[in-house]
């Protein structure tokens, strides 16, 4: 666990190593930014570098405390994550009695909030009279990919630190220099929108499993089978909300790969470059203004599920309707 570890954010990096070993971290930062980009892997780098007893060159990932922090185990490191849905007052409660007390084996304590933003409002004032007395020696990480749900009191007595997501030639070369083959590496880098955490899911294996089931229901639909097509409906109604969600994102960056095939838009901006010769078939078999209404049907799609519409009905309106939408000359 060392800075060299972290992909990209190299001014972010810069700037907290600075900090770090200049000795003038504040008592409370606040990393922003995206779900997956890694904000949580700078966060626990920064955490030991914090802890570490050497004197320069921290995290050294060689003394006592380093090795704490790589078994899990650092004494002075606290570490909050949601419980189920939100992070909860009684979680809160406890790391207030924790930090009350002496740091054991470093000269501080480091307290990472990840997922901030979804403390509960009891959880977030008894937070904020924290963070308004620091007890001692300690930073908190306060770790949000939705800023604008925290409490402004706890935003305005933190050093706000903004993540972005990656660029994709920067995250496929990580993820190959990392041991993942070529063209897996490019795929995960592009239809995870540069966000290590995805990108590293989808090269597990089934990582791409609900993507090829979206690519299953275009071809599904290309051969409009209408049992399959209500066989499929049926399977989605069975899934999470968060997947169909999923599935449906996947269309779309299907939709639009098609798209950049018919109007012969070049295949490096294709997002699917591992099911390219399946895309190249059903380019052949949709036009420019077919595929725009597609894509806008499925957009209707997702923002009715998010809105929480039956899964049942949107699915089978929107298999219809690219059905139709497929059968226009
Ligand atoms: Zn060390």
């Amino acid at each position: 666990m060392k800075w060299t570890d972290i992909i990209g954010h190299k001014d972010q990096v810069a700037m907290l190593c600075h900090m770090e070993s200049s000795e003038r971290m504040p008592h409370s930062v606040l990393f922003a930014g995206p779900k997956g980009v890694g904000k949580s892997m700078v966060a626990k780098v920064l955490g030991a570098a914090l802890l570490c007893s050497n004197q320069k060159d921290r995290p050294c990932g060689v003394c006592h405390s380093c090795q704490q922090m790589s078994y899990g185990s650092h004494p002075d490191f606290l570490f909050i994550a949601p419980d189920g849905a939100n992070i909860k007052i009684e979680q809160i409660r406890t790391l207030q009695q924790e930090v009350s007390m002496a740091p054991f084996i470093s000269q501080r304590r480091v307290c990472i909030i990840d997922g901030a933003e979804l403390m509960t409002t009891q959880a977030a004032n008894s937070l904020l009279k924290v963070l308004e007395d620091p007890p001692g020696e300690i930073v908190f990480i306060l770790i949000a990919a939705n800023r604008q749900m925290l409490l402004p009191t706890i935003i305005s007595r933190c050093m706000i630190i903004s993540f972005q997501t990656l660029d994709d030639h920067v995250l496929a070369q990580a993820l190959m220099a990392k041991g993942h083959l070529p063209q897996p590496s490019e795929v995960a880098a592009r239809l995870s929108g540069g966000r290590l955490g995805i990108a590293l899911a989808m090269l597990e294996p089934e990582g791409l499993a609900l993507r090829n089931q979206a690519l299953e229901i275009m071809e599904n639909v290309m051969e409009a089978k209408m049992e399959i097509l209500w066989h499929r409906a049926a399977l989605l109604e069975k899934m999470e909300r968060d997947e169909i969600l999923q599935i449906i994102k996947y269309i779309t960056y299907i939709l639009r790969d098609i798209l950049l095939l018919v109007t012969g838009q070049g295949r490096q901006l294709l997002f699917n470059i591992d099911i390219v010769e399946d895309l190249g078939e059903l380019a052949d078999k949709w036009n420019e203004k077919q595929l725009v209404r597609a894509i806008k049907a499925v957009e209707a799609a997702r923002r009715a599920l998010q809105a929480n519409a039956n899964t049942r009905l949107t699915s089978e309106a929107l298999l219809i309707k690219i059905v139709d939408l497929a059968k226009e000359v």
